[in-house]
């Protein structure tokens, strides 16, 4: 008896486990079909500075479905970083954003287009081409517009490699920013390592500053280290004029979240930015910085 049941136990997991394998290659084959499609798009996130400005947007997709509408990456996360899907979507996205960059820049706006690449994608050995492709393709951009965002989350297999590439990029003018910071295990290791100029502090760190004085410490050591490194330090996440304020106070330069916009459509970035407004109090307390 003991065996049938360790044999029906066996059955379920295989159960289980095929049905994550359908849902898995449905995923692939949805993000493969809106590929061909173009039925990729991507949302924007404005990003400000502590003393009121606009710093730029970051560029996250999002995939319009034919029945279910837009679609966030949550719902096909595992596409970004597969073999052969990584660079096709990295490639719409380098291509997408820089084309609307150079739109916003010809418009009069000149906001810092950051974006995010898997590190699928970056490990590449068509990376820098197609980085620099999509350079090409939109001169009146500045590379030193663009900001690549590599996510702490996802281990870098080979640290050596991505910093060689990374420093390729860096040569190009192109921004590298560590997005997540504080979710991984290597941080003090990727600030080290690789030519960063901006940090993103992981929004699960920043929602708890006001009741967990542990979140609190470790958020103040982060932006004064990096502060001490020169790097630009951006709070993700920040939902409330609170979190904005003290945030502030403890020296992040510059802040995105909810506060102040959700991701939207690229159309609408020009009136979000003629409207916006910092709250009086924001950039009263920071001393001045340049970067
Ligand atoms: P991320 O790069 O850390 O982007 C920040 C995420 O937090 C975005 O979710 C954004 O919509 C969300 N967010 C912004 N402000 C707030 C806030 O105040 N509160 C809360 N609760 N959330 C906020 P989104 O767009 O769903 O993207 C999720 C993740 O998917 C991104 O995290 C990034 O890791 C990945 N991703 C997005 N776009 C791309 C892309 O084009 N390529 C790749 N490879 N990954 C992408
Ligand atoms: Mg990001
Ligand atoms: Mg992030
Ligand atoms: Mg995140």
């Amino acid at each position: 008896a003991a065996k049938d049941a360790g044999r029906d136990q066996f059955h379920l997991h295989t159960l289980a486990l095929d049905e994550a394998i359908q849902t898995e290659v449905a995923i692939h084959g949805m993000v493969k079909q809106a590929l061909h499609e173009n039925r990729l798009v991507l949302h924007y996130q404005p990003i400000v500075s502590s003393a009121g400005t606009v710093l730029g947007v970051e560029a996250l997709i999002r995939l319009n479905h034919p029945e279910k509408g837009l679609l966030a990456p949550a719902a096909f996360f595992s596409a970004l970083d597969h073999p052969r899907l990584a660079r096709p979507i990295g490639r719409f996205v380098l291509i997408e954003a820089l084309r609307q960059g150079a739109i916003w820049q010809e418009k009069g706006l000149s906001l810092l287009v950051s974006l995010n690449i898997s590190t699928r994608h970056l490990l590449d050995a068509r990376f820098l081409e197609d980085l620099q492709e999509a350079l090409a393709r939109h001169p009146g951009l500045r590379p030193e517009q663009i900001e690549i965002e590599i996510t702490e989350s996802a281990p870098l297999h080979d640290l050596p490699r991505a910093q060689a590439i990374l420093n390729n990029c860096h040569r190009l003018g192109v921004r590298i920013a560590i997005d997540d910071f504080g979710t991984g295990n290597a941080s003090l290791t990727y600030l080290q390592q690789l030519p960063s100029d901006t940090i993103k502090i992981d929004q699960s760190f920043v929602r708890d500053i006001i009741d967990d004085p542990k979140d609190l410490a470790i958020v103040t050591a982060v932006i004064t280290a990096n502060r001490m490194l020169g790097l630009k330090v951006i709070a993700e996440g920040v939902e409330m004029a609170e979190h904005a304020d003290l945030l502030t106070k403890m020296g992040c330069s510059h802040l995105q979240g909810y506060l102040f916009s959700r991701p939207i459509p690229a159309e609408d970035i020009p009136a979000w930015i003629a409207r916006f407004r910092p709250a009086p109090k924001l950039g009263a307390a920071l001393p001045p910085m340049d970067i």
